[in-house]
């Protein structure tokens, strides 16, 4: 019985050839085609041999071999719609970059280009000079240098500045952001010694004062991005910070983390102090990512005095965090719409989330739930409210609008269903009910997402 069964399972080139497995041997590689088709057949010869497989035609094999070759033709890395509400949402990719920097990314991708060639004098040039006035223009700051990201430019200056030497910050400054960024921990990495002042809730500069002895090289404030100390509280003002470095022949550095270049609270977000704000105060070293406020892609901007800059370009370390042309290319373009702020905030989307009319949400959930309601995937609108993410001005929460689905499906049925599509809806539960935010979901891509949705849930609900 089971020998009859396994002589009737078609064979590899049998199958490489079939009219129903054609198209896909032109969409992929021969490889992933015939790997598909092999690990299609093994799976029946096993079920049959333990029993799992009583009977089957032709075209049950061709079925499961169409589910393999589906799975295998996508990217591991891929698009998904963010229906989570959460703007710069780090597992999802934080910041996205506007949609016409097409072109020019294509450009630079695809063709040479002038990275380390000076076009002028025809000779090798610096791949930093790219950015550094523009970023200095924007910023006032004196010099720029860009890495791969805001962890290394913390550790490049503390590497520099302060090897063997004491850095000064204080206790309520001692973050962790996600992915294990510890402060002492990136100390210790950098091969500098911590020294915390103050107390959790009020660190006076009297502390940092108090702490300095001939071992200290920089007094560092760092942004508590993802709390906020309440109540109890006090913290040294930068331009004492500034004032007391400044005496003591010490060098002041912030890690501002996420680094916002616009006003927020034009717009009714909470102030968040910008990084021409934190230059202004004094302080010598800022650095901030990338893809966080900034609405970049991966990146470490470090921006301040002229000097410090100077020997951080010559400083070993910066060969290993060194960015590439696609970054190179990408940020100026982002730098360039912060030439004319209201550029920046109606074409970055990380901005145009965060500064966008209400209204604009709520047209957004109405029209998706339409669609659905239409079609029968039961739903209604419902007032919600998100958080930036990405360590980007906690405790901020903004009002958005988002669908809830009232058909008759479990929560977790529907997360999971969803997640699971070729491109993946995340959302999320809240009071047991499953949840698609409108905030990060773009007006051109409602319809792709009804329709996803509907063939999804249509004949299975
Ligand atoms: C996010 C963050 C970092 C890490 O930045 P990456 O660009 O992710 O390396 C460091 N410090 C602070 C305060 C941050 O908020």
């Amino acid at each position: 019985m089971k020998r009859e069964l396994l002589r009737k399972l078609p064979r590899v080139d049998y199958l490489l050839k079939h009219k129903e497995l054609e198209e896909y041997g032109k969409e992929i590689d021969y490889y992933t085609f015939s790997k598909s088709i092999q690990k299609g057949i093994s799976f029946f010869r096993e079920s049959i041999l333990n029993d799992s497989i009583l009977s089957f035609e032709e075209n049950d094999v061709i079925l499961k071999i169409k589910e393999i070759l589906k799975k295998n033709s996508l990217y591991n890395l891929r698009k998904v719609i963010n229906g989570t509400g959460t703007i710069i949402h780090t597992n999802l990719g934080r910041s996205l970059l506007p949609k016409n920097i097409e072109r020019h990314f294509l450009d630079i991708t695809t063709s040479y280009n002038n990275l380390e060639y000076d076009i002028e004098s025809g000779k090798r040039g610096s791949r930093n000079s790219h950015l550094e006035k523009l970023i200095c223009e924007i910023t006032g700051a004196e010099g720029a240098i860009i890495v791969n990201n805001n962890a290394a430019g913390v550790v490049l200056c503390l590497n520099e500045f302060a090897k063997e030497k004491e850095v000064v910050v204080s206790r309520g400054e001692l973050v962790e952001i996600g992915g294990s960024f510890r402060i002492p921990e990136i100390m210790k990495f950098a091969g500098v010694n911590l020294v915390e002042v103050g107390t959790t809730n009020k660190t006076y500069i009297e502390d940092y004062e108090k702490s300095i002895t001939e071992n200290t090289a920089i007094l560092m404030k760092v942004h508590t991005s993802n709390y906020r100390i309440q109540g109890f509280t006090h913290e040294a003002k930068r331009e004492e910070i500034n004032e007391l470095a400044k005496r003591k022949n010490l060098i002041s550095i912030e890690d501002l983390g996420s680094g916002i270049l616009v006003d927020l609270s034009k717009y009714g977000i909470r102030k968040e102090t910008t990084v021409q704000e934190v230059l202004k105060s004094g302080i010598d070293l800022v650095t901030f990512s990338g893809d966080k406020l900034l609405g970049g892609c991966q990146a470490g901007i470090i921006v301040g005095k002229k000097d410090l800059i100077e020997r951080l370009k010559k400083n070993q370390y910066l060969r290993t965090v060194r960015v590439d042309k696609i970054t190179i290319s990408i940020l100026e373009v982002i730098f360039r719409m912060y030439l004319d702020e209201r550029e920046a905030v109606k074409n970055i989307p990380t901005l145009k989330y965060i500064t966008e009319e209400i209204s604009f949400v709520k047209n957004r959930a109405e029209k998706i739930s339409l669609l659905l309601n239409e079609n029968k995937i039961l739903n209604r609108v419902i007032e919600t409210k998100v958080d930036v993410g990405g360590g980007s001005l906690p405790e901020e929460k903004l009002k958005s609008f988002g669908i809830e689905f009232l058909i008759n499906l479990s929560p977790n049925e529907i997360e999971k269903r969803l997640r699971n599509l070729d491109v993946p809806i995340i959302g999320r539960i809240e009071k047991n009910k499953f949840i698609i935010d409108m905030k990060t979901i773009e007006d051109e891509d409602i319809e792709f997402v009804a329709q996803i949705i509907i063939s999804e849930f249509k004949e299975n609900l």
